[in-house]
């Protein structure tokens, strides 16, 4: 494996690496620093400024608006955006229903909604989880019925994340009680705006507002929303979650987040001396960038089968078990280095550096990083199966 980067490629690194110096607002690279929430504005505000440039949407293909980059050079992009200290964007719309559409949908639903998701008009949430649907996702009972040229759509959904702040929801439903249970899902697009939708907030254990229960009741939607056949939502459903993402480790995050904790270790004076000097601590940083350094090595061996035209298949089980156990770990390495700061309660701490402040929240969430995207448990059922050829 050559992990050296051609010449052409160290030339759009330089190219990607000015463009951020000149394009990222002091104050969004700030915030992203500290781990503080950007608002729904700073978020679209945001990418529509990568959207000016081409470089929203970096795993779309060019005749949809992508830039029609390499896995090499989403690659590069991915760490210098992190190196920049800029937000990775919000992946519902550009990451999971865009390649869906492009595979699945008609031309019309192309043409409508491919463009929009660009523009940031509209905003996706994902409705897939249920009260009693998450890994076992199949189990689903949100129902959609047929009535003329119209589907009625009554069942609720749970941990929908921004449903607050979108316009669109992609659902996953029950079409067909009486076939195999994956046989009888369909995926339809629902507005938010839609009469007989409820969304109720859930605040979750860093005392933010990410995540919504979304109600249907008598939802009516046009047929013409449907991707794909009705009973073809399973399939469709496995797409998006097997879609090809280079940077589900997060590598690039956690080497920016590291380096951060190394020169505030080195600067936290503790009995007299850095604590960086201080055995436990160091010695735990040491852990966690040796384990980061195999991750980003086994990242570099997806990204060239992906290049090879080998796609990431149950590998990227193994990008998340990592990628967010190291997420955690870095995480709980920031809590060690505020101590007492760190406590939210602490008035003290808004003497501290901000990111001490904000560092039990992001520790807290974090928490919910080996659940979300599939559990730590689910993807080593899929290693055991996929990988290992267990059963
Ligand atoms: C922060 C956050 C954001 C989210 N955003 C969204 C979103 O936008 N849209 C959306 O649709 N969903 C979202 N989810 C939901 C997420 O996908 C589910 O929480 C996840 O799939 C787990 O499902 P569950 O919560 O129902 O837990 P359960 O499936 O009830 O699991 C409970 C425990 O049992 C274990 N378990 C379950 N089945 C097995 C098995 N077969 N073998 C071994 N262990 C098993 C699990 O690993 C887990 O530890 C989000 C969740 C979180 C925490």
């Amino acid at each position: 494996m050559n992990i050296d980067f051609s010449k052409e490629e160290l030339e759009f690194q330089q190219q990607v690496r000015q463009w951020f110096t000149d394009n990222l607002p002091a104050d969004l690279k700030e915030k992203n620093r500290v781990g503080l929430s950007l608002s729904k504005e700073e978020i679209v505000g945001w990418q529509k400024k990568l959207n000016e440039k081409g470089w929203l949407a970096i795993t779309w293909p060019e005749e949809y608006g992508g830039p029609g980059w390499t896995p090499t050079q989403r690659y590069i992009f991915d760490m210098e955006r992190a190196r920049a200290g800029a937000p990775v964007g919000i992946s519902m719309g550009i990451v999971m229903l865009g390649p869906v559409l492009q595979a699945f949908g008609t031309q019309e639903q192309k043409d409508r909604y491919l463009p929009r998701i660009l523009s940031c008009e509209d905003w996706w949430c994902q409705g897939y989880s249920e009260p009693g649907a998450g890994s076992d996702l199949a189990s689903l009972k949100t129902e959609m019925v047929a009535d003329g040229d119209e589907y009625v759509i009554n069942g609720a959904k749970i941990w929908t994340t921004y449903a607050h702040y979108a316009n669109w929801c992609f659902c996953l439903v029950r079409t067909n009680k009486e076939v195999k249970k994956q046989a009888g899902i369909s995926f339809v697009l629902i507005p938010m705006d839609a009469p007989g939708i409820t969304v109720r907030p859930i605040v979750s254990i860093d005392g933010e507002h990410h995540l919504n229960e979304v109600f249907f009741d008598d939802v009516r939607v046009p047929k013409e929303n449907l991707v794909g056949q009705e009973g073809q939502g399973w399939t469709v459903a496995k797409y998006l979650l097997t879609h090809e993402r280079t940077t589900i480790a997060g590598v690039a995050d956690s080497k920016v987040t590291l380096q951060g904790i190394k020169e505030m270790a080195a600067k936290t004076i503790a009995n007299d001396r850095p604590l960086s000097q201080h055995e436990s601590l160091e010695l735990k940083i040491a852990e966690t960038e040796i384990d980061l350094l195999a991750l980003e090595y086994t990242n570099f061996r997806t990204l060239a089968a992906t290049a090879a035209g080998k796609g990431p298949g149950a590998e990227s089980s193994i990008l998340k078990i990592n990628g967010t156990e190291i997420q955690q770990a870095l995480s709980e390495l920031m809590v060690d280095l505020a101590a007492y700061q760190a406590a939210p309660f602490n008035t003290e701490s808004a003497m501290g550096p901000p990111e001490f402040k904000q560092s039990l929240a992001r520790y807290n969430f974090l928490r919910a990083s080996t659940i979300y995207g599939g559990s730590h448990e689910i993807q080593k059922n899929v290693i055991t199966k996929m990988i290992l050829g267990l059963s």
